[in-house]
C-alpha cells in the first residue's frame, strides 16, 4: 500500500493477519507530480470510496452495498418529464436484431432499384419526358432510380395549387396541423430501416449516418409540432386598463423550400414541416442528388393526412426550375439550405419585386462554412484526435458543420499531428452498405472531380501528410490531411465539402483566434482545452453560430443544439430552436378598447 496513505486500513489488515508491503514513489520530480495529481483527482472524485469514507463519513453498509442496487438511470429509461423535449434515440448497433433488420432492408431496397419518381402537384403525380437517373455513388454501374423532372409550367402549377390550398389550410388550428407532423413522425419510425437503406444507396451514407439523419427528421417533426402550440397562443402585451393588446402570428402564404442533398431527409423535412405547421402551404424542391428520398417524404406526407395542394413536390434542376420558383411573384417565403453562392443569388433575386407581386419576399438562408477546431497547448490529445477525425471525415466531410481546418498551438503541433495521422490510418473507406464502412463515396461525379482537383492543386502549397487507398468503382476520395497550411491559402479559405483537412500551426491563442475568425464564414467551431481562462476567452471571441468545447463539432441535435451560422454562413435563423418558426410567420398586434360606452346584449 502507498506510504503515507490510508494508515487505518493498513493497521486493520496487519491486525487481521495479512502481510502488508508499503511502497513509495521515487524518481524525477515532474513525473512524480503528475502521479500525485492523478492520485488527488482519483481520491477526491465524487465517486471515490476514500473520499466517501474519510471526508464524508458514509456508513459502511452504504459503502459495501451492491453497486447495482438503486442505480440511477442516466439514459432514455429515465421517465420522461412533461414539458421537456426528447430526441429520438439512435439505433444501438450492438444489438444483433438491429443489424439484421438493416441488412434485410438493404437487400429489399436493392430489389426495388429502378423505380421512377415524379412531381406531385395538388395531390396528383405528373409525368414528364425530362428524366435523370440516380446512380449509386459507391457502385456507379448501379442505377438506384429515375427522376422525372418538373418543367417551368409544372412549377407554376405547383405555386397555383399551393396558393389555392392556403386559405383553408391556414384556418386549421395549430393542433390539427401539428397532428399531421406527429403522424408523419410515426410513419418515419415505421419505415426507419427502409429510409436508411435508401440513403445508403442514393447518397452514400453509412449505417450510423443514415440513422442520424432519420432520427433528426423525426426530431424536427416532434419539436415543431410542440412549438407551434406555444406560438399559437400569442401573448398579451398591454396591461393598460381598458385596453386589451394581443401579440399574435399569421402564416405568410406560399413557402418555397429548396434543400441540399447532404441531410436528404432531415433538412428537407425540417424546412417543409416548419413551413406547413405555421399555416403556410409549400412548394418543395429537393436537391437533384436526393430526389428519391424526397419522393418518400411526399408519399408519407399524404399518408399522414396532409391535404392535397398543401405540399407540392417539384423535383428539378436548381438553375432552371429552382431559379424560376425563386423569382415567382406568388412566393412569400423562401427557405433555402445549400451553398453560399446559390444562397447569395437567391438573396439578391428575392429582393426584386415582380409585376403583380403583393408581398415582400422573406428569405431564410442557411449556407456553408469553413469550420475550425482549435487545439490548445494543454488539450487532452486522446479526445482531440478522435473529435477532429470524426468531425472532419464523418460522412466524407460532406456536412456543413464538418471540421475542415484544425488550428494547433505550436507547443502541441508535432505531437497532435503525429497522433492524428496514426489514428487516420484506422479509418475504413468502403461501400457504406457494409457495416464496417466509416468513409463512403462522395455524392457524385462533379463533387468527386472538384475535390480531387483541390487535393492535386494543394499539393504544391501545403505538405500532404495523409492519404490512403480507396475502393474502385465508385466516387471514393481518400481522407486527406495537409499540414503546415497557410491560413490565407485557398485550401484554408474555401469550403471544399469533402474529406480534406487542413492543419495550421499557430504561436498562441491570439493567433489561433485570428486564424479561426479569418474566413468569411461563421458556422461551427470547436476548442479542445483544459484551461478555464482559455475556454472563457474562446467562448467570447470565436465567431461561429455553434461553438463546441471539448467535443466534436458535428451532430447538432434538435432542441439541444439549435443550429445555424451567421456572417456568410447564414442569417442566424437557428433550425431546431425556439425562434425558428417565427421566420415563417408574420407578427400582428390586435388592440381592442374594452371600455364599453353602453350595454351590449349578448349575442343569441
Ligand atoms: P447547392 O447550393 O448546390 O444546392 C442546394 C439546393 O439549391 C439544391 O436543391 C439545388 O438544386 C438548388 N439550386 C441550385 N442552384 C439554384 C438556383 N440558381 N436557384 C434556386 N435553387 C438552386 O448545395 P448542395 O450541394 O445541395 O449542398 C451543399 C451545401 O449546402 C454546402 O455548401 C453546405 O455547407 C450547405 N449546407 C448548409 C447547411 C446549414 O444548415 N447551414 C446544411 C446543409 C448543407
Amino acid at each position: 500500500m502507498l506510504f503515507g496513505m490510508a494508515d487505518p486500513i493498513k493497521k486493520a489488515l496487519v491486525k487481521s493477519g495479512y502481510r502488508v508491503r508499503e511502497y513509495a514513489t521515487i524518481g524525477e520530480l515532474i513525473p512524480g507530480m503528475a502521479y500525485l495529481v492523478r492520485r488527488l483527482l482519483e481520491n477526491t472524485s465524487n465517486e471515490s470510496f476514500l473520499r466517501s469514507k474519510f471526508a464524508e463519513n458514509v456508513s459502511t453498509e452504504i459503502l459495501l452495498k451492491d453497486p447495482a442496487e438503486n442505480l440511477t438511470p442516466t439514459n432514455s429509461l429515465e421517465p420522461k418529464q412533461p414539458g421537456r423535449y426528447y430526441n429520438e434515440p439512435l439505433i444501438d448497433w450492438v444489438n444483433a436484431p438491429a443489424r439484421q433488420q438493416m441488412k434485410t432492408a438493404l437487400q429489399k431496397m436493392k430489389k426495388q432499384f429502378g423505380e421512377t419518381v415524379r412531381p406531385v402537384i395538388n395531390g396528383k403525380e405528373i409525368s414528364s419526358k425530362n428524366k435523370i437517373s440516380r446512380e449509386n455513388p459507391a457502385h456507379t454501374s448501379e442505377t438506384v432510380g429515375h427522376v422525372e423532372l418538373a418543367s417551368i409550367e409544372d412549377a407554376d402549377n405547383a405555386i397555383e395549387a399551393a396558393k389555392k390550398a392556403h386559405p383553408e389550410w391556414s384556418r386549421k388550428s395549430a393542433s390539427e396541423r401539428a397532428q399531421i407532423l406527429l403522424n408523419l413522425a410515426d410513419i418515419f419510425r415505421r419505415e426507419r430501416y427502409s429510409l436508411m437503406a435508401l440513403q445508403v444507396y442514393e447518397v452514400g451514407k453509412n449505417w450510423s449516418e443514415a440513422d442520424g439523419d432519420v432520427c433528426e427528421a423525426i426530431d424536427f417533426l416532434t419539436y415543431y409540432a410542440a412549438d407551434i402550440l406555444r406560438l399559437e397562443k400569442g401573448e398579451r402585451v398591454s396591461y393598460a386598463s381598458g385596453e386589451d393588446s394581443h401579440y399574435e402570428y399569421r402564416s405568410r402564404g406560399v413557402a418555397l423550400v429548396i434543400a441540399p442533398w447532404n441531410f436528404p431527409l432531415a433538412i428537407l423535412t425540417g424546412q417543409v414541416a416548419a413551413s406547413i405547421v405555421t399555416g403556410n402551404t409549400c412548394v418543395m424542391k429537393p436537391a437533384e442528388q436526393s430526389s428519391l428520398i424526397a419522393a418518400r417524404l411526399m408519399k408519407y406526407l399524404t399518408e399522414a393526412g396532409c391535404p392535397k395542394g398543401v405540399v407540392n413536390f417539384i423535383p428539378g434542376l436548381g438553375e432552371e426550375v429552382g431559379r424560376h420558383l425563386v423569382a415567382h411573384k406568388d412566393i412569400s417565403t423562401i427557405s433555402f439550405t445549400g451553398s453560399m453562392n446559390v444562397g447569395l443569388e437567391i438573396t439578391k433575386e428575392c429582393a426584386k419585386v415582380q409585376p403583380g407581386q403583393h408581398q415582400i419576399k422573406r428569405a431564410i438562408i442557411e449556407m456553408g462554412g469553413k469550420n475550425a477546431i482549435i487545439i490548445d497547448s494543454d488539450a487532452d490529445l486522446d479526445e482531440a484526435v478522435m473529435g477532429v477525425l470524426y468531425s472532419a471525415f464523418g460522412f466524407q466531410g460532406q456536412k456543413c458543420s464538418a471540421c475542415s481546418r484544425v488550428i494547433v498551438l505550436e507547443e502541441n503541433y508535432d505531437r497532435f499531428l503525429g497522433r492524428l495521422i496514426e489514428a487516420a490510418k484506422s479509418l475504413i473507406v468502403r461501400d457504406p452498405a457494409d457495416p464496417h464502412s466509416f468513409i463512403g463515396p462522395v455524392v457524385d461525379q462533379e463533387a468527386y472531380q472538384r475535390i480531387r482537383n483541390t487535393i492535386e492543386t494543394s499539393k504544391s502549397s501545403a505538405r500532404l501528410v495523409f492519404e490512403t487507398e480507396v475502393p474502385e468503382g465508385g466516387y471514393f476520395v481518400s481522407p486527406t490531411i495537409f499540414a503546415d497550411v497557410n491560413p490565407d491559402s485557398e485550401l484554408a479559405q474555401e469550403e471544399i465539402f469533402g474529406p480534406v483537412l487542413a492543419v495550421i500551426k499557430v504561436r498562441d491563442l491570439d493567433e489561433a483566434l485570428k486564424v479561426a475568425n479569418g474566413t468569411k464564414y461563421a458556422l461551427t467551431g470547436g476548442l479542445f482545452s483544459r484551461s478555464p481562462a482559455n475556454i472563457k476567452r474562446v467562448r467570447e471571441e470565436y465567431e461561429c453560430g455553434n461553438l463546441y468545447i471539448n467535443r466534436g463539432i458535428t451532430g447538432a441535435m434538435v432542441g439541444r443544439h439549435p443550429f445555424g451560422g451567421y456572417k456568410m454562413s447564414g442569417l442566424g435563423s437557428k433550425t431546431g430552436g425556439k425562434e425558428y418558426l417565427l421566420h415563417y410567420l408574420d407578427p400582428r398586434v390586435v388592440t381592442e378598447n374594452t371600455v364599453r360606452r353602453g350595454f351590449a346584449p349578448p349575442e343569441v
